[in-house]
């Protein structure tokens, strides 16, 4: 791929995706190494946010000015939890919407809202979900001044809960049900945004993971849990995502690369299984996505990919040796519910299990056989409680963030999967 202009980080983050449709990618690597080693290992999250920002971006921040945005940012943070003798839960579902797309969220909603006061502008965030991303998005950014928020998702094919965390926040945050799959919804968002028309007359910005500015923050917890466990662990460890569009995984990637210890990653998907695949076969197909009890992960062409592939220079990906592939069924997620709620008297939800799935197949049977596992879980499994209650019979307390939602009542509008249909929609909301 050609490479584009080079812009600054703010721009990147207004604009979400470049004019030619391509992916922001930061250009210069950073060398983080002996900042990350600096870090001391009782820091809280807060403190390594803080300290990553003004490494990455020393022409925005200085040590107050980054201490400021990550706690603007950062009003909840990560727990990490022992699982086994090498397998280590790294909970990432304590922020407002219950899920890991809080932090990718939140940062880009605290810096953008700061971008745009600047500059006296206004933007328009268009996004899609597959779940969990229009929660997180839609509370980082309800009642920014100037940001409206237009969500866009799959009609039928989100939870009851996950639709409610989008339809009733109201106010400069709009809830769109697309008659169409997830695939749709993203392809009607990266179509928006390649038609410059509309992106002439309307202040559009992405906050999909694509978005540079989501992805980022993302690497903050990989790096403040390696920071964590430095000590008491005797190898680096790996870390098992559950992925989709392969946002989180990328994250944890640019983590590494920019100096943070790691043996690896496992990147954990359910049926989906394109990226494992492609990581066997070197052969990249795209399909359609499938349903699977791991919703969120329901992603038929992870739009990461491209990011992936570019940081590992082209063509070097697949034989890294760096990222594993790992395919859990919607069968074997049931089984792995039900052994951790067992054993560890815990819930997970599906898309955590397909994490811990894959992190057991490569710890084996032996302690100690393989480098210790760091597995994150995305979300909390109170989020899923139809799945819960099928699987276990029962379900866990949902966080009191969610319940406050059950007795409100939502709005949405309905919409086509056409371009047009989405163009006429915007046009008339904000021209
Ligand atoms: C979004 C999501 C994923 C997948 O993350 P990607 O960054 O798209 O790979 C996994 N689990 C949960 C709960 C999610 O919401």
């Amino acid at each position: 791929m050609p490479d584009g202009p080079a812009v600054s980080f703010e721009r990147a983050l207004l604009d979400g995706i470049a004019p030619d449709g391509g992916l922001y990618h930061p250009t210069a690597e950073p060398d983080l190494r002996a900042l990350i080693r600096s870090l001391g290992t009782e820091l809280a999250f807060v403190d390594v946010a803080a300290a990553m920002i003004e490494g990455l971006f020393p022409e925005y921040h200085d040590a107050a000015s980054a201490r400021q945005l990550a706690t603007a940012a950062f009003p909840f943070a990560p727990e990490l939890r022992r699982l086994g003798s090498d397998h280590y839960l790294l909970e990432l579902f304590h922020g407002p919407s219950a899920a890991f797309k809080d932090f990718g969220a939140m940062f880009l909603a605290a810096a953008m809202e700061r971008a745009i006061g600047a500059g006296g502008r206004r933007a328009v965030v268009l996004t899609a979900t597959s779940g969990d991303t229009g929660g997180a998005v839609g509370n980082a950014f309800l009642g920014r001044a100037g940001i409206d928020v237009v969500i866009l998702y799959p009609d039928g094919r989100i939870s009851p809960l996950q639709e409610k965390q989008l339809t009733t926040l109201g106010g400069n945050v709009h809830a769109v049900r697309v008659a169409g799959a997830f695939d749709d919804c993203q392809r009607l968002v990266k179509g928006a945004f390649a038609d410059g028309e509309l992106t002439a007359q309307v202040p559009l910005t992405s906050a999909n993971s694509i978005n540079i500015g989501r992805l980022i923050p993302q690497s903050f917890y990989y790096v403040w849990a390696a920071t964590q466990l430095r000590e008491r662990l005797e190898e680096d460890p790996l870390f098992s995502v559950p992925s989709g569009n392969f946002g989180n995984l990328t994250a944890g990637v640019l983590a590494w690369r920019w100096g943070m210890p790691c043996g690896g990653f496992l990147a954990a998907t359910n049926e989906n299984d394109v990226v494992p695949a492609y990581l066997a076969t070197g052969r990249y197909a795209p399909r359609p996505s499938r349903e699977t009890l791991a919703t969120a992960m329901d992603v038929g062409a992870p739009s990461n990919l491209e990011r992936l592939e570019r940081i590992f220079d082209s063509g070097t990906l697949v034989g890294s040796g760096m990222l594993h592939g790992h395919v859990t069924s919607d069968a074997r997620i049931r089984e792995v519910m039900r052994a951790v709620r067992r054993d560890s008297d815990l819930f997970v939800c599906p898309h955590t299990a397909c994490g811990i799935d894959a992190t057991w197949d490569y710890l084996g049977e032996e302690p100690g056989d393989g480098a210790p596992v760091i597995t994150l879980a995305t979300a909390h499994a109170a989020k899923f409680v139809e799945v819960s209650r099928d699987v276990l019979g029962e379900a866990p307390a949902l966080p009191p963030q969610l319940v406050k939602l059950l007795d409100r009542e939502g709005t949405s509008t309905p919409m086509d999967a056409t371009a047009d249909a989405l163009r006429h929609y915007l046009l008339e909301r904000f021209v």
